[in-house]
């Protein structure tokens, strides 16, 4: 007799999805989480700053259509509109003529980016854009904080299928909070991690080091690094095409640092995404102020610049942040930073990067075999298997809700099955 219905490997949003979906199905679903917390990616960090700092997600993108706006709604937490952008450039801080003309150059330049991938052409954003524009640097910045990669590596086709609405909101008391509030009331085993999942019987069992579990199905949610250092034995192996598909889906890798201010020294509204660059810079840098109303800055870097500050030590790391804010505000802001403290999530064994990136060349196409069911037993979910939101929040907890359909509709066809084996 198997432990319980479904076995989810992951306690993220794409877990927690699942077996809320699951569990109002009537099945019973156990989470084995390797994490000693829940959340995954979603990360509410309550005491380096003494305020909460996502470590993680802490935007909601495409606000309108969210399947997490209503939860929070529900679950009492609160969240705020887009920002408001700000430059500071070689020439100062730009006015609003200025700053909207550039966001028309980078959204043009995005635009022939996804134009390209809509033709059916998937060549990199390095392949497509001038690196001589006078915009480079604040797109490119965009570019690679969005998608964690450089250029070289920004498909088009990942472009053309992002299907963001512009809308982001700052979750004031965090993403992980959100999270743990879905999960109650759920089975999860934290501080477990899955070592082999064996589905050569009927029976699936599930291997760790607290011993062996079993389900009538197994579904696994654990992000492509994982899947990729092979820091999961699947007993048979995994299909040739499932594997292909993990190689072609890479982690991006995006960090933030963060700072705490005794008060607040920006003179700007609450909200506010200051992105900083000069000549002699190699990469502009983008700092998200007072997200929740709070004296933090939260600085975060994608791809080439967020891999150098990986490489940097910690002092060197804040100092960066920090000497981007005193250009634009002044040297006083130096005596005024009381906590500070920054993500490794490139080093992190449970996540081994930051979220997908698809390379250029049909490395998007490779979201669905992802996606794809192998056999009757053993399904997938996480942010990677999400065609059109991949690399959010919410593209994993929506993909969550379609593995356990698929489960649920594997689940009903063998009960059907079984009663019509019984002459029902
Ligand atoms: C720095 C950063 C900023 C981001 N910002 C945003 C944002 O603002 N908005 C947004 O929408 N998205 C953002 N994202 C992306 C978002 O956080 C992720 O896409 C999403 O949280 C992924 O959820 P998931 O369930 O697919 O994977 P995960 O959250 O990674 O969940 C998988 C779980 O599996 C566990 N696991 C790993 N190995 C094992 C094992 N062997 N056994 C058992 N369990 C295991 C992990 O510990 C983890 O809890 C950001 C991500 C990062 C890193």
């Amino acid at each position: 007799m198997a432990d319980s219905d479904v076995i989810i490997v992951g306690a993220g949003a794409a877990g927690i999805a699942a077996a809320r979906h699951l569990q109002r199905q009537g099945l019973h679903c156990r989470i084995i989480e390797a994490g000693d917390r829940i959340g995954g990616r979603a990360w509410s960090d309550g005491t380096s700053l003494g305020v909460p700092f996502d470590r993680g997600c802490a935007w909601f993108h495409c606000g309108g259509r969210n399947p997490l706006v209503p939860l929070a709604d529900i679950h009492e937490i609160t969240y705020g509109g887009n920002p408001w952008n700000a430059y500071h450039l070689q020439s100062g801080l730009l006015d609003a003529m200025e700053s909207r003309r550039l966001r028309e150059r980078v959204a043009a330049d995005v635009e022939s980016l996804c134009a390209a991938g809509r033709a059916g052409r998937d060549p990199s954003a390095a392949d497509m854009l001038d690196p001589e524009a006078p915009h480079r640097a604040v797109r490119d910045y965009l570019i690679s904080a969005i998608n964690g990669v450089a250029l070289e590596d920004y498909a088009c086709a990942e472009a053309a299928a992002d299907d963001d609405t512009g809308e982001n909101w700052i979750v004031h008391q965090g993403i992980g909070t959100l999270m743990t509030r879905l999960a109650n009331g759920l089975d999860v085993v934290t501080g477990c991690p899955v070592r082999w999942v064996d589905t050569t019987e009927p029976e699936v069992r599930v291997g760790t080091d607290d011993g062996t579990f079993s389900a009538g199905a197994v579904l696994v949610t654990v992000s492509t690094g994982v899947l990729a250092a092979g820091a999961i034995e699947f007993r048979p192996l995994l299909p040739e095409r499932k594997r292909q598909a993990v190689a072609a889906l890479p982690m991006g890798i995006a960090e933030k640092i963060a700072l705490r201010f005794v008060s607040n020294p920006f003179p700007y509204p609450p909200n506010t995404y200051l992105i900083v660059h000069a000549p002699g810079d190699e990469h502009a840098f983008g700092l998200h102020l007072c997200p929740a109303g709070h004296p933090v800055a939260v600085g975060y870097a994608g791809g080439p610049l967020a891999e150098w500050l990986n490489r940097q030590t910690d002092a060197a790391a804040m100092e960066f942040a920090l000497e981007r804010l005193a250009r634009a505000f002044g040297n006083d802001l130096r005596d005024k930073v009381i906590a500070h403290t920054r993500t490794r999530w490139a080093d992190n064994p449970l996540t081994r990067g930051s979220y997908s990136a698809a390379r250029p060349g049909g490395g998007h196409a490779s979201r669905r075999v992802l996606a794809e069911p192998v056999g009757e037993r053993l399904f997938f979910a996480g942010e990677a298997t999400d065609p059109t939101d991949f690399a959010t929040v919410h593209g994993a907890w929506q993909s969550g809700i379609r593995a356990a359909r698929e489960v649920v509709r594997q689940w009903g066809k063998e009960a059907e099955d079984g009663r019509l084996a019984q002459g029902d």
